[in-house]
């Protein structure tokens, strides 16, 4: 039974079910069309229009007809439409909320939370497009005035993955649009619907046809690689897992792309001797739970000073049993099912290699029998130091601990796998802290708190975590080339 039907034929009504590609919304040339399920009760939502080679073609040749003239929009007219545009996401806040959990899964306030998040990325942009760019220098040698002025990029194509469907779209398109650059968005498959959302919003402020064309697809490669062929194209931003960021970076080298690449992360949550447990274990929850675990910054692997060890797991366990698990759409519910059964097997397999090598399930540990791509939130004890589950990206509601003795021994453990995004830190030693900011290999440390994400802050990672930084002035830096000129004094 659906939960909440009203808001469901809200949400269901702010996204468009076509193709947007040069100011037109229209079906793909194939008649394809693709199916969006609903996690919590697998069943189909709707369809949208698939597109292919042919649609990716002509959202390539709309982001390149619409490039002047945008590059060319005063910045006080982008900064306008951006902001309208972030007044339209707050005030259809709720029901963008319910579109997120409907064709995601995370709970509605966790969703409420991913459309304010995603609509500051517009605020935040919109402020920042009028901040004039570029410096003046003299060469050192005095017979030079140094000037730089920058300019947008040129066209984008931007690929984003199902965990933040809204957010991931608008923190590509925020800076984007400031810089002047314009874009083809090819949305994940399994969820379209937030990023169509975000296109008819767009539209509604009063962008130009064409500056932004949002193409979801069955196959993504089929949209993806002959924009990536195309020698307009300028630059390429990808979010998702590693292994796909990888192929995407081969297809970006012989157009040589400038590419932002926000990949996979296995982030280390690492409680030290002298942390207040009940601190540690608010920021465990919140870095655990997050998007129903699967987020690219959420805790991975805790690791917990000995002395704590045995209390931490037990009280975390204590915390995980008490969830609320359910579908997103019911009040009250804190935890959603996985995006898909795929996912769910995925999360399940590590789960069941753990268990096998000797570590305790203190809660959890399964699927429950019910509709529904639904894993139960889980805490794993004693996990043998050399578990696949400490070193491989979980994407679920599973938290497997491990102990550790000392400083140089947790920093080496946390520093042996080859991403590096974001890192969980809880102590009151500054000089701790300040070590770990040196030494922990990762782009992003939060001490004492869970997630840290901030439209004003870089996020981005290290090592195989990706290129590049989104958010704050850094993200706006992606998105702009700097020209020097020389002029003889
Ligand atoms: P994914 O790599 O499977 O897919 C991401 C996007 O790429 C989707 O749009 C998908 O349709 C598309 N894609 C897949 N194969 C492709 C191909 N061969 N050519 C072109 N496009 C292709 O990732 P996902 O499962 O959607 O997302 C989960 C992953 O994303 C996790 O690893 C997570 O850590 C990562 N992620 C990273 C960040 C970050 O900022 N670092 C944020 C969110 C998610």
């Amino acid at each position: 039974m659906n939960p909440n039907p009203e808001l469901i034929d809200k949400a269901l009504a702010l996204a468009p079910t076509d193709l947007w590609v040069g100011g037109n919304w229209g079906p793909a040339a194939s008649g394809k069309r693709l199916a969006v399920v609903n996690p919590a009760t697998e069943a189909v939502l709707t369809e949208v229009a698939a597109g292919g080679p042919a649609e990716g073609a002509a959202a390539m040749d709309a982001a390149a007809g619409a490039a002047k003239g945008w590059a060319d929009t005063a910045p006080r007219q982008r900064a306008d439409i951006l902001r309208r545009a972030f007044d339209l996401i707050t005030e259809r806040a709720e029901a963008l909320a319910g579109l997120i959990t409907l064709e995601m899964g995370k709970p509605l306030a966790d969703a409420l939370g991913e459309v304010r998040y995603a609509a500051e990325f517009f605020r935040w942009y919109s402020e920042e497009a009028v901040r004039g760019f570029g410096r003046t220098a003299v060469a050192p040698e005095g017979h030079l005035d140094i000037l730089t002025v920058r300019r947008p990029v040129g066209p984008c194509l931007f690929v984003t993955p199902w965990n933040f469907p809204l957010a991931m779209a608008t923190r590509k398109i925020g800076p984007a649009l400031a810089a002047g650059c314009t874009c083809v968005l090819k949305p994940a498959s399994l969820t379209p619907l937030s990023a169509l959302a975000v296109g008819r919003v767009l539209e509604e402020a009063g962008l130009p046809a064409g500056v932004v064309n949002v193409v979801p697809a069955e196959s993504s490669a089929a949209v993806s690689s002959p924009v990536l062929a195309d020698p307009r194209l300028r630059k390429l931003s990808f979010t998702g897992s590693t292994p796909v960021g990888q192929a995407l970076l081969a297809e970006a080298a012989p157009g040589v792309l400038r590419t932002s690449m926000e990949l996979g992360g296995c982030a280390p949550f690492i409680v030290f001797a002298d942390a207040d447990l009940e601190v540690a274990l608010a920021a465990a929850v919140a870095a655990k739970t997050r998007s129903n675990g699967e987020a690219c910054n959420a805790a991975n692997t805790f690791y917990v000073h000995e002395s704590l060890a045995d209390d931490f797991a037990v009280r975390l366990a204590e915390r995980f049993a008490a969830l609320r698990v359910g579908d997103g759409l019911e009040p009250g519910v804190e935890l959603g099912p996985l995006v898909s059964a795929d996912q769910r097997r995925q999360v399940a397999a590590l789960v069941d290699a753990a268990r096998a090598a000797g570590a305790t399930v203190l809660t959890g540990g399964a699927a429950p029998d019910r509709p529904g791509f639904f894993y139960q939130p889980t805490v794993l004890g004693a996990v043998p130091p050399d578990s696949a589950i400490l070193t491989t990206e979980i994407f679920g509601p599973v938290a497997p601990v491990t102990l550790f003795a000392t400083v140089d021994e947790v920093l080496t453990r946390a520093n042996s796998v080859d991403l590096g995004l974001a890192g969980y830190i809880c102590t009151s030693d500054m000089k701790l802290v300040r070590r770990c900011a040196r030494e922990l290999e990762v782009g992003m440390v939060a001490v004492n708190t869970g997630p840290i994400s901030n439209a004003a802050a870089p996020f981005g990672g290290v090592k195989r975590s990706g290129l590049g930084r989104e958010g704050g002035p850094e993200g706006l830096e992606e998105y702009l080339d700097t020209i020097y000129v020389g002029l003889p004094t």
